[in-house]
């Protein structure tokens, strides 16, 4: 069998009495960095040979892996943190160990995205999990210009060195007035949760230099579904026209100014 194993985002703690008991049982650990699991198992006393199982060595590991696997050996999957395959190697693996018809048993564990949306405040209720943010600015925006309609709760995780940029794409796109989380260090002694608007966060980052280090989670709410009857069909129609156009704050301006709507009542609206 193949074992998924969710191994601790930070407190080496949070792991479950399964994870570690199979961590012992199983013939091979596949980690995504041999030395960085040492640390963890090392921690539990727990001594299962190891081989390394990363985003380069996937496609050649994998026929190797298979051939343990038929021979009735047991392997787990584990990655520096969190979930395996969630912004993290596996899918090649267990999508080939699927097609072959070898069990694949998941240990569920921590995961960033769901650590930081269930704390952040914003509705948990649909969400829709991005991954990682495009490296360049320019994508970046292309790719929050696609969520500016996006009604459900965006969950990014984004490397320190960008997360300054990173927010000022999303005043840029997405408007300074837009609610976002950034959930920062989670589990760890640091932890830290900014809840405010996308203005204030930047303000937040710019101001301690602190504030910009460590591993993110960025969250960003969803436009409010508005009924149909608190704003008229011609004003929706107007600001859906000039939305397709601009960056949605541009939009609602003008669209205020045009109709004599409240901008606040425009600023969180979408279109049914
Ligand atoms: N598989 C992992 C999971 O289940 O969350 C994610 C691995 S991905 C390579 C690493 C990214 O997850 C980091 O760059 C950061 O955005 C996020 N992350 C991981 N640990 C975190 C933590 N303790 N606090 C905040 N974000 C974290």
């Amino acid at each position: 069998m193949l074992y998924l194993i969710a191994t601790p985002i930070g407190n080496l703690e949070d792991i479950t009495l399964r994870a570690l008991r199979l961590l012992r049982e199983v013939d091979l650990i596949a980690a995504e960095d041999t030395r960085h699991s040492k640390i963890l198992l090392q921690h539990y006393d727990i001594n299962t040979p190891l081989i390394s199982l990363h985003s380069f060595n996937e496609t050649q590991r994998t026929p190797q892996l298979l051939a343990r696997l038929k021979q009735g050996e047991n392997i787990a999957l584990i990655t520096d943190a969190g979930t395996p395959l969630i912004s993290d190697p596996g899918y090649g693996l267990v999508k080939a160990v699927r097609i072959v018809g070898i069990q694949v048993i998941p240990l569920p564990g921590a995961c960033a995205a769901i650590t930081a949306l269930c704390a952040s405040g914003l509705p948990t209720d649909r969400f829709v999990f991005e991954g990682f943010f495009p490296a360049k600015s320019s994508e970046r925006k292309k790719h929050l210009a696609s969520l500016q309609h996006e009604t459900r709760t965006s969950i990014f995780y984004e490397a320190p060195h960008r997360i300054v940029e990173c927010v000022e794409n999303i005043v840029s796109v997405l408007g300074a007035d837009r609610e976002i989380v950034l959930a920062k260090e989670l589990t760890k002694t640091f932890e830290t949760f900014f809840c405010g608007t996308a203005g204030e966060a930047l303000q937040w980052l710019e101001v301690d230099v602190n504030h910009t280090r460590g591993e993110f989670v960025v969250l960003i709410s969803g436009m409010v579904e508005l009924k149909k009857s608190e704003i008229s069909e011609n004003t929706l129609h107007i600001l859906k026209i000039l939305s397709e156009e601009l960056p949605h704050s541009q939009a609602v301006e003008l669209t205020a100014r045009i109709t004599g709507e409240k901008k606040n009542a425009l600023k969180k609206s979408c279109f049914l």
